[in-house]
């Protein structure tokens, strides 16, 4: 799911939903233990964050989007039969609402990703499926390792696709959650679906904040990229691999994937490097960066007129990575930096690359929530411009400690550390 406003989210084991919530390298609040929820679709939008209370009951709610449904071509027996015994789902609105205090580092999020169980079993899985894979490479120009990657991440390998009836968490979120209109067109779009007659007989099931099968497509995602590869005449992601893989290719390559180029890789530093470098906004060719000092850890094959940019995920402490196109292709699938770089390196671990070299911070105390707000409110205080003091680490909050690094004479990586929350004390 696309921009920043998504991040990891569940309250149980199955569905995280990526919410406006960011830690410092935007790691989903929840790990990744099962269908991370990336949804993949078309984001909502902060403007929509609040929650009105609802002027008309859910019954009379219900009747106008089924006139609505009807208007978009969904038939009305299908709608009556699919909102039969549908009620409203509390759980599903406490997770909406829920906006943990601390989500966790980086490197606790790597670790889980790109697991010793997860590389093994995606091993065993490339091998298994190699003829599919390689049919799909032919139809969609998509490496193998990164379409392993992202089926181990988004529901371990298929086996956790959730459980959530999709309309009835859809219903309860574009009644009652933040950002209805969001949640209307995903619900429009899970009729749809089901007008096509693609789900499962059981129903369309999913994380409680919609997305399904094995790729946890959000509905609207479903309908612009799903595709049928096994030729059975449904788009099955739920449950026909080749379906769920191909799909996910189809949507990488519809994002610019660049197959046989990396997404990115680890480099070295050299001593006195200006960290301000570390920023999305500069892009240079990988020749360019060669020329600063900036240096592959490993050899990599890629085009040295490739545009990159660095990234150092825990500040300037932790590992530097140079990313190319193709990392920003997978944050189109789930627009957050830790899942994209996990999915880099789980995609590396399955080609048998060695992992993360430099060390994590692992002593660093992460910024809570309320501590990410009192760094805002400190930067906007001192003249700096962070941003509205929402908590969620941006661009503008990162420009704005940069700013004040500087300032300081201290390294300028524009990570908000906990040391930095005391010198603006
Ligand atoms: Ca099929």
């Amino acid at each position: 799911m696309p921009y920043l406003l998504l991040r990891g989210l569940s309250h149980s084991a199955t569905a995280c939903f990526l919410l406006l919530l960011t830690a410092c390298a935007e790691v989903p609040a929840q790990p990744l233990s099962a269908a991370q929820t990336t949804a993949t679709a078309a984001s909502p939008t902060a403007t929509e964050a609040n929650t009105p209370t609802p002027l008309l009951s859910f019954e009379e709610w219900r009747m106008l989007l089924r006139s609505d449904a009807i208007a978009a071509g969904i038939d009305a027996d299908l709608f009556d039969r699919t909102f039969a015994g549908i009620t409203l789902d509390p759980n599903v609105i406490k997770a909406d609402s829920s906006q943990p205090e601390f989500s966790r580092p980086v490197w606790e999020y790597i670790d889980g990703a790109v697991s010793v169980s997860r590389v093994a079993q995606g091993r065993l899985l490339k091998a298994q499926h190699r003829p599919t894979l390689k049919a799909i490479r032919s139809a969609y120009s998509v490496d193998h390792e990164v379409l392993i990657a992202i089926w181990g991440m988004e529901s371990n390998y298929g086996s956790n696709i959730g459980s959530n009836n999709v309309i009835r968490s859809l219903a309860t979120l574009a009644y009652d959650g933040r950002r209805q209109v969001f949640w209307r067109s995903q619900l429009l779009a899970a009729l749809q679906i089901l007008q096509a007659g693609d789900g499962p007989k059981q129903g369309l099931l999913g994380s409680w904040a919609g997305a399904m099968g094995q790729t946890q497509f959000m509905p609207t995602t479903f309908n612009q990229h799903a595709v049928d590869f096994d030729g059975d005449g449904h788009r099955d992601l739920w449950y026909s691999t080749p379906d769920a893989l191909a799909s996910a290719a189809h949507y990488l390559h519809a994002s610019g994937w660049e197959n046989g180029q990396p997404w990115g890789f680890e480099v070295g530093l050299p001593q006195g490097f200006d960290y301000a470098q570390a920023d999305p906004e500069i892009r240079r060719s990988l020749a360019q960066w060669r020329a600063l000092g900036v240096k592959p850890l490993r050899t990599v094959d890629a085009n040295e007129q490739s545009q990159a940019t660095l990234f150092l995920p825990a500040g300037h402490r932790g590992p530097a990575f140079l990313l190319l196109n193709n990392f920003r292709s997978i944050l189109k699938y789930n627009n957050s930096t830790a899942y994209a770089l996990a999915i880099g390196l789980l995609s590396d671990a399955l080609d048998g690359n060695p992992g993360v070299q430099a060390t994590w911070p692992r002593d660093d105390r992460q910024l809570g929530r309320s501590e990410r707000i009192e760094l805002q409110e400190l930067l906007t205080s001192k003249g700096y411009e962070p941003g509205a003091a929402d908590g969620i680490i941006g661009a503008n909050t990162r420009k704005a400690v940069r700013a004040f690094q500087q300032s300081l004479g201290l390294p300028a990586d524009g990570y908000p550390s906990h040391e930095l929350l005391q010198q603006l004390k």
